[in-house]
């Protein structure tokens, strides 16, 4: 039985119950007060209503959040959180537009919703401990108005981190200088990591802090030294291009940081490191709970009761 069969994927009142159970784990409490005392289900409202005894507010748990503004049932979000967080190379809002029945444009709006979702918000540093870190950059697409030359000039550029076996992390970058690079390595590696590279003069020649730097000749033909090599970085590349091709197709470089955090977000939740299917689209959904709207009291005449 596929896991697309469970309730909470067709029946709007248990995609409530599984939100609520997912965003509530010390049980409900009011975005009003705060409060976790005498709340209580409100009796023929609508499916997940409930009232602060306290504060008289009535609430549900969508409340301030992208969820309570969208005119999309919150069990049609839960399946795109599936497909997009559980399929290797991501869906397109073509698929995910026929497979929820939602126009195109919503479609479209919930995943870049949703990757908004995945970012992480405090990254920790990649390596530390002496561990390895790669750092490579790949080129896709062609930037806007550029004329196709030779090189890269054309092209978007990405430069991505990995600590091996763990958590990766992209930019999109402008151009691949020497100051970018030393500065994205600077802030996002342990300066107590054996950093590889290629013979870059970016990565030559830049000061990028870290304890111990080696690098790999790929002019020369050089691609493993001992430990040295950018290897996990390619196959995640390769994972990263063949999606951007073959599914996204079109991107433009302003949305390109979305499907940057996309892509991280899979491979630093994957199977591998003991993440389900099931528990990297609930941690995609707690991420869009997590991003509520500030909520304002309706006592407040520019809110009037709005949540903005
Ligand atoms: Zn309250």
């Amino acid at each position: 039985m596929s896991i697309l069969s469970e309730p909470h994927f067709h029946n709007e009142e248990a995609a409530i119950a599984r939100l609520e159970g997912i965003v509530w784990q010390n049980g409900p409490h009011c975005p009003k007060c705060g409060g976790f005392d005498r709340i209580t289900p409100v009796k023929g409202g609508r499916a997940g209503l409930r009232r602060c005894g306290p504060c008289k507010r009535e609430f549900t748990v969508t409340v301030g959040t992208i969820f309570e503004r969208s005119h999309v049932p919150l069990h049609k979000w839960f399946q795109a959180a599936h497909l997009l967080a559980s399929s290797k190379k991501g869906i397109s809002a073509h698929q995910l537009h026929r497979t929820l029945k939602v126009t195109y444009k919503t479609a479209w709006f919930m995943a870049h919703r949703l990757r908004e979702a995945m970012k992480d918000g405090k990254p920790a540093l990649l390596g530390g401990g002496m561990k390895h870190v790669e750092a490579d950059e790949t080129y896709l697409g062609n930037k806007k108005g550029f004329p196709k030359q030779r090189g890269f000039g054309h092209k978007m550029a990405v430069m991505s981190l990995v600590e091996r076996g763990g958590s990766v992390r992209s930019v999109h970058v402008d151009s691949v200088t020497r100051s970018t690079v030393a500065q994205i390595i600077q802030k996002n590696v342990a300066p107590d990591s054996k950093l590889s590279t290629d013979t870059a003069a970016y990565y030559k020649r830049g000061k990028l802090g870290v304890n111990e730097h080696a690098m790999v000749n790929h002019f020369a033909e050089e691609y493993v030294r001992g430990d040295v090599h950018v290897n996990t970085l390619e196959g995640y590349f390769s994972i990263f291009k063949r999606g951007m091709k073959g599914v996204y197709q079109h991107c433009s470089e302003k949305h390109l940081h979305r499907y940057l955090a996309e892509f991280d977000f899979r491979y630093n939740n994957r199977t591998a490191v003991g993440v389900s299917d099931e528990a990297r689209s609930t941690k995609a959904l707690r991420g869009i709970v997590g991003k509520r709207l500030k909520y304002r009291d309706s006592s407040t005449p520019a809110a009037a009761g709005k949540y903005v």
